[in-house]
């Protein structure tokens, strides 16, 4: 089986569709870490393709806000905004599909999935310090988001080894999965990126072949920081997709 593996969408619908045409004929079935929604101008379109295609999908903690089970008040200004927007401009059927996404971590297939990390769902996994300290409680591999960084940690119980991004000229790199290790993998951030480069990023998983491949796709930047400006976003949520960060 074949995984295509996504994260923090954050409705951003030509990066969505980018990553969906790149990966087209890599993949059997589709699974999502959450943040469908929030940030981006297109939150229906981005909700309506994953519910339709993804297997499974975990919530994330701007799914959780917009359906409105959390506390707002741990967001910053522009999330805030853009959460209020989202909220208003969402179908009921995907409200409540938002409000109906399990927890994670989950487990498929021989692997898990979580949006933050397998201990807390809003936990930022970002230095090696952060993911040692998840070593006794991870499987062989799960795959986990929030952080909108492509890449990673092979935890084990001697150390970690942090799994490398892509250089801006490669547009796809095998990870291989030791077998003795916990293999924590962000596919990065398909409508957001924050690891400085602007691609979305995602991931395919092959259960045979028992191999990673973190991926990078150019999509239409423009079009989607104009739909942002257009839609009364706030503009830094605009101007940073074209940073990376
Ligand atoms: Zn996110």
């Amino acid at each position: 089986m074949r995984y295509l593996i996504i994260s923090d969408i954050h409705s951003n619908l030509e990066a969505l569709e980018a990553v969906v045409a790149d990966a087209a004929g890599a993949y059997d079935e589709v699974i999502c870490c959450g943040d469908v929604v929030g940030y981006g101008a297109d939150p229906d379109a981005a909700a309506d393709w994953v519910r339709r295609h993804a297997r499974i999908t975990v919530r994330g903690n701007h799914d959780k806000a917009v359906a409105g089970a959390a506390d707002l008040e741990w967001f910053n200004e522009a999330a805030q905004a853009a959460t209020l927007w989202t909220r208003e401009n969402l179908s009921r059927t995907n409200l409540d599909w938002l409000a109906s996404l399990p927890e994670g971590p989950l487990e498929i297939d021989g692997f898990e999935i979580a949006h933050g990390s397998p201990l807390d769902e809003d936990e930022y996994i970002i230095t090696p310090a952060h993911a040692r300290r998840l070593f006794p409680h991870v499987g062989w591999l799960t795959f986990i988001g929030h952080t909108h960084i492509q890449g990673g940690f092979r935890l084990h119980r001697n150390g970690v080894e942090p799994i490398e991004p892509l250089w801006e000229w490669e547009s796809r790199k095998e990870v291989p999965l030791p077998e003795d290790f916990g293999n924590l993998i962000n596919p990065g951030s398909v409508g957001q990126p924050r690891d400085h480069d602007s691609r979305a990023a995602y991931a395919v998983y092959d259960t045979e072949k028992k191999i990673v491949e973190l991926r990078r796709v150019p999509y239409d930047i423009d079009t989607a920081a104009r739909k942002i400006l257009e839609a009364g976003l706030p503009e830094p949520l605009a101007y940073r997709l074209r940073l990376g960060r």
